[in-house]
């Protein structure tokens, strides 16, 4: 066996714990979020008497909503093959307060 499978489990440093545990909290937020803009928005369609104008807004909230719920759920596959906290472009550690400050990062500072 070489030290290879050792290099590739994953990290569980105090920070990248911080991190998954506001990386858990976050996508539970964002889920509910979501979840209720979907049903503002089948009520705002539903409404004969609302403007495109409302429903573009509503929209374009809808898919900035489901946008960071899949930058968090792809945040959530790393942190579960133990990738989580690297750089996914030069693969160097990302700053474990640029982690705290943003759980869903997935490049460091130099590649964001
Ligand atoms: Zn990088």
């Amino acid at each position: 066996m070489s030290a290879r499978s050792t290099a590739a489990s994953p990290r569980s440093t105090a920070a990248t714990v911080t991190a998954a545990a506001a990386l858990r909290h976050e996508l539970a937020q964002a889920t509910a979020v979501l979840d209720r803009l979907i049903g503002d928005y089948d009520e705002l369609l539903a409404d004969p008497d609302a403007i495109q104008e409302d429903r573009d807004a509503a929209a374009q909230l809808l898919e900035d909503g489901r946008r960071h719920l899949a930058e968090l759920q792809a945040a959530q596959a790393r942190l579960a093959e133990g990738t989580y906290g690297r750089c996914v472009v030069c693969g160097r550690t990302i700053d474990p307060e640029r982690l705290a400050a943003l759980p869903d990062a997935g490049t460091c500072v130099g590649c964001s």
